[in-house]
Order: structure tokens, then C-alpha cells, then sequence
């Protein structure tokens, strides 16, 4: 499938992830950030991982730091208690209006609004709802209760990028080995998936939705 890209930007691209918990951006969009980093020298990255305590959070840090390398700007890890955010929402939301006090990213990847996890799903309607005049991508993250949907926008990844992210989840993420799903097999096999439904050269890609785009 023909696609459009970026351009380079003066001053380079910015970008911001945000994801509710440790590996929610490096599974959604980990493959993009590597080769948006690949591609853009320049762009410059910030990371925002809203619940991540003690082990957790140390790989939330030592992910932000893998996945953007030296594109990475900062890392904001909170530690808001997994599994609550909607019933803490004020507190989350206060998050976010200082970051848009003093960031204003042209790209901006985030939750799918219709994640089936409740942490997930604020974190996408706050972000819809606190930066309003920008490029939003959602990401999708699979989970035992079957969200997964049509997603709306491709990239297509190189195979040794989509073979980095998922050596970089399985090296990065060692709380996470011991639950069933997370799986080399399982992450190359949602990219290949994608990357058949968009036609990738190299069939592998990661999925998005867009709720509005400006050409
Ligand atoms: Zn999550």
C-alpha cells in the first residue's frame, strides 16, 4: 500500500509517548519509536509512564531509555497504584496539564480509546482531552480480553526493527516473562499480522488509530 511520511522538521520532530503502565509504549509502539528514531537523527522524544512501582519502574526507565536512545528528552515515571487511575483521575489529570504547560509535541502516541483496560482508557481521554491541536496515534496493546480491533493507520517496520523490539521487550521487561502472554511469538505475531493488512515489503508493522488527521 502507497503511504505519506513525515518530513524532517526544523529542529527536529517532537515527539511524546505516554502509556499507563511499564511496556504499555514499548509493545503498542516500540518498533515506530526505533525507526522514527532511525529515520529522524534529530526528533527528540519524551516518555511518560503513569503507574509504574519499584521493579516496574526501574524497567519503565531502562525501556525509555532502549526504545529512544539518545533521541530520549526525559522520562517521567509516576507511580500512581495500577488498576485505579479512573478513581484518581484529578491526580492524573494534573499530570497532564503540566505537561502540556511546557510541551507541545507534533506527535503524540497514546492508549486506543477503546482499550478494554480502565487505566488504559483514561489515559486516552485525557490525552484527547488536555492537548487538543495536535497529531494523536493510538496504540493498541493485545490482552487476554480480546480488544483488538481494525486499526486505521500503518507503519511498516523493517524486519530486523520489529526483531529489535521484541528482543529489546523480552531483554527490558523481566517482571513480565513469567505471565503467559508475553511472548516473543505473540509480539511478532500481532506485527506480522499488520504488516499483512498493510502490505509492508518486509511484512512486518505496527498498528494505529486515528480519530482525525490533517493532511
Ligand atoms: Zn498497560
Amino acid at each position: 500500500m502507497r503511504g505519506l511520511t513525515f518530513e524532517p522538521k526544523p529542529g527536529g520532530l517532537r515527539i511524546l509517548c505516554l502509556g499507563a503502565h511499564s511496556d504499555d509504549i514499548e509493545i503498542g509502539c516500540g518498533g515506530t519509536i526505533l525507526r522514527l528514531a532511525e529515520q529522524f537523527p534529530d526528533c527528540q522524544i519524551d516518555w511518560v509512564v503513569f503507574s509504574a512501582e519499584g521493579a516496574r519502574g526501574e524497567e519503565a526507565q531502562r525501556g525509555a531509555r532502549i526504545f529512544a536512545g539518545s533521541r530520549l528528552q526525559a522520562a517521567l515515571i509516576e507511580t500512581f497504584r495500577d488498576g485505579f487511575l479512573p478513581y484518581i483521575g484529578g491526580e492524573v489529570k494534573a499530570v497532564f496539564e503540566d505537561l502540556k504547560s511546557h510541551l507541545s509535541p507534533d506527535l503524540i502516541f497514546t492508549h486506543y480509546g477503546k482499550d478494554a483496560h480502565q487505566d488504559h482508557r483514561l489515559i486516552s481521554e485525557l490525552t484527547w482531552n488536555t492537548f487538543r491541536d495536535h497529531l494523536i496515534l493510538e496504540y493498541e496493546i493485545p490482552k487476554y480480553d480480546g480488544d483488538l480491533g481494525q486499526p486505521s493507520v500503518f507503519v511498516p517496520l523493517p524486519l530486523a526493527i520489529s526483531q529489535a523490539k521484541v528482543a529489546k521487550l523480552m531483554d527490558v521487561f523481566g517482571s513480565q516473562r513469567s505471565k503467559r502472554w508475553f511472548q516473543a511469538e505473540m509480539f511478532a505475531g500481532l506485527m506480522r499480522l499488520r504488516g499483512m493488512e498493510c502490505n509492508a515489503p518486509e511484512g512486518m508493522a505496527e498498528a494505529f488509530y486515528s480519530r482525525k488527521l490533517v493532511l
